[in-house]
């Protein structure tokens, strides 16, 4: 193994409440030192120096919601290609979502995903296991097994768990094995419409989904893990009742998380009025009220994290009417200065605030030993330049597919180097 020194840039750790200009040294993987600035008299010790001047340092971001579409729809995007457009974006770590064909439902899959991550070797990819057998929501899956076999949380996604007593089982099984159970909020009965049931879906013509949809299951998985205590993780919150919800049972003391993406942070449900179907996501794009009303949720600590629901999609699909076209956008990419414009440009939250929203918090939920640049851990690590200002091109992305809303945005802020388990897996100049 190597040494590296990331010298002359700003740290930021929130891990130890920690923003000043120093070197970080890196020795055989892990993080040697957090040192005074050497003005280049470390170099000696060092196997390759990189000159941070101007540049955050931050620990490696981590996103705990993404697609990788592998197996069963590997033109939209792969284990390789969503790993490369994941460390492209800055990321060190992602979780994918087991909507996959066939779902991750079993040990097998698990390991499928594992030892695959494990030969593209870019960023870390910790699978999530599917609650239940097909992600029917009929029978509980193999919760147990795949824990210990490397399923990090466990999550439906995509649909809902609808059943109250199959939700009700998992709940009392996941907390035996204190597995984080994640949940699309969906109530089947409200779900089906194509965009959020308002006065633009009605002026379009077009099926809505209510906000009630997502705020029905959230108030029933809540009442349910009142008595059960087990760690339950909020998906894509949408709507101001849900933010609600969500800070209600916090202050009861109940164990709740939540993860809102950089799309219900930026747009609303007026994108709609194009009818162009890169707007049209699941949850969908609600009202300004409610996007409002995310951003609270964030300052005021009941939103716990970002995660950007990463769902790449074929062109072709995504050219269908917008009733027929698929839900889902590709912003891995483009998610760092896309939360810096929602949040940090808007003067809502500081930096330290948010590489603890994107780092240190995602890894506490699904209790990785990461997001943290603590002498001694794992030395998966960024550099962003909080400075650079660049515009969207998602013919640029190393993701296979090109859904993405945020195209000719002209955004600030980007990572420059992504190091894993202290590798250079991509740096801008790549
Ligand atoms: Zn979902
Ligand atoms: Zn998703």
């Amino acid at each position: 193994m190597s040494s590296i020194l990331i010298q002359g840039g700003t740290i930021i750790d929130p891990s130890q409440k920690l923003q000043r200009r120093a070197d970080l040294f890196i020795r055989d993987g892990k993080i040697a030192s957090i040192s005074a600035p050497s003005a280049g008299s470390g170099s000696a010790r060092a196997d390759k120096v990189i000159d941070a001047t101007n540049r955050f340092v931050t620990p490696g971001l981590i996103d705990i919601h993404v697609h990788l579409r592998e197996p069963g729809d590997e033109e939209e995007e792969t284990i390789a290609s969503g790993s490369a457009a994941a460390v492209a974006g800055g990321f060190t770590t992602v979780c994918c979502m087991p909507n996959t064909k066939p779902a991750l439902d079993n040990e097998g899959m698990i390991e499928f995903v594992l030892r695959e991550a494990e030969r593209v070797g870019l960023c870390n990819v910790f699978p999530i296991g599917a609650i239940t057998k097909g992600r029917e929501g009929k029978e509980l899956a193999e919760i147990g097994s795949m824990k210990a076999r490397g399923a990090i949380a466990f999550s439906d996604d995509g649909v809902g768990v609808a059943d109250a007593s199959v939700m009700r089982k998992a709940l009392q099984y996941a907390q035996m094995f204190d597995a984080v159970l994640m949940q699309h909020c969906e109530e089947p009965a409200l779900a089906g419409g194509s965009m959020h049931a308002g006065l633009v879906a009605t002026t379009l013509g077009l099926s809505g989904i209510p906000a009630e949809a997502e705020q029905l299951m959230i108030s029933r998985d809540l009442l349910l893990n009142r008595t059960i205590g087990c760690r339950y993780h909020v998906q894509h919150i949408s709507t101001a009742w849900s933010v609600e919800l969500v800070r209600r049972a916090k202050r009861d003391g109940q164990r709740v998380t939540a993860e809102v993406t950089p799309h219900h942070l930026l747009l609303t449900d007026e994108s709609c009025r194009s009818y162009d179907t890169n707007f049209k996501m699941n949850p969908p794009l609600r009202t300004s009220a409610d996007l409002q009303a995310c951003i609270e949720g964030i300052k005021d600590g009941t939103i716990d994290c970002l995660a950007t629901d990463h769902a790449p999609h074929l062109a072709e699909e995504k050219e269908l009417e917008f009733p027929q076209a698929p839900f889902g956008i590709n912003p891995i990419e483009c998610a760092l200065p896309l939360y810096v414009k929602a949040l940090v440009e808007a003067e809502h939250i500081d930096w330290m605030k948010l590489i603890d929203l994107m780092s240190t918090q995602p890894a506490r939920i699904v209790s990785l030993p990461r997001g943290t640049l603590k002498e001694g851990s794992i030395a998966d690590v960024t550099i962003i330049d909080p400075n650079a200002t660049w515009t969207i091109d998602p013919e640029q992305f190393k993701s296979k597919s090109r859904n993405c809303p945020f195209a000719n945005w002209k955004v600030k802020g980007r990572p420059t180097h992504t190091f894993v388990s202290g590798e250079l897996k991509w740096s801008i100049a790549d």
